[in-house]
C-alpha cells in the first residue's frame, strides 16, 4: 500500500494588528525579516515544510491580512483550522490583554484545538508594557504553553511551530 499521502496542517495566527502575525509567517516560510513588508491582500497563507517523526507534514500558515478586528475576520479564515498561533507584543500592553478574548474567538469558531502564546518583539524587552509574571500567570490560567520569540532576531520562531506540531499529533 503506498504511503506517500502528506499530511497537511491548517495552522491560524491570531492577535491584534501590529504584533509581528505577517512577519512571523514570512520569517518562518520564507527565510526573511522586513521592516516594512505590507500585506497583500488576497494571499491567503504561506506555507513550510517540516518533518516530524518520520513524516513530511505542511504547515499552512494563514495571514489574517489586516481584519484584526474580531467581526471582520471571514469564516474561511477559521474554516478547518487544526493549530492555533495567540501572539501579542511585548511593547503593547493591549495586544496583551486582549488574548483571551482571541482564544474564546478561535474557540467559538473552531473549537478546542492545540494553541500556543506567544510573546514577540522580545529584542524590545526595554520597552515592555507586560512584566514577566503576568505573562505566566495567563499562560497558567488558560494552561497554555508560551514562547518569548523575537520575529527580528529569528529567536523561537522554529521553536513555536515545531511545538504546535508536536501537540496537534499528540491530540490527535
Ligand atoms: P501584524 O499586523 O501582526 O501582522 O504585524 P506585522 O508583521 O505587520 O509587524 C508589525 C511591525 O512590527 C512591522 O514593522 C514589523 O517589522 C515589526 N516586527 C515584527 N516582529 C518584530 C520583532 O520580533 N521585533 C521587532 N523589533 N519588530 C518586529
Amino acid at each position: 500500500m503506498s504511503e506517500d499521502f502528506e499530511i497537511a496542517i491548517k495552522v491560524v495566527i491570531v492577535g491584534n494588528g501590529a504584533v509581528g502575525k505577517s512577519s512571523m509567517i514570512q520569517r518562518y516560510c520564507k527565510g526573511i525579516f522586513t521592516k516594512d513588508y505590507k500585506k497583500t491582500i488576497g494571499v491567503d497563507f504561506l506555507e513550510r515544510e517540516m518533518e516530524f517523526d518520520g513524516e513530511e507534514i505542511r504547515l499552512m500558515l494563514w495571514d489574517t491580512a489586516g481584519q484584526e478586528e474580531f467581526d471582520a475576520i471571514t469564516k474561511t479564515y477559521y474554516r478547518g483550522a487544526q493549530a492555533c498561533v495567540l501572539a501579542f507584543s511585548t511593547t503593547d500592553r493591549q495586544s496583551f490583554e486582549a488574548i483571551e478574548i482571541w482564544k474564546r474567538k478561535v474557540e467559538n469558531e473552531v473549537g478546542e484545538i492545540p494553541m500556543v502564546l506567544v510573546q514577540n518583539k522580545i529584542d524590545l524587552v526595554d520597552q515592555a508594557q507586560v512584566t514577566g509574571i503576568e505573562v505566566e500567570d495567563i499562560a497558567g490560567k488558560l494552561n497554555i504553553k508560551f514562547y518569548k520569540t523575537s520575529v527580528k532576531e529569528n529567536f523561537n520562531i522554529d521553536a513555536v511551530f515545531e511545538y504546535l506540531t508536536e501537540r496537534y499529533f499528540l491530540d490527535l
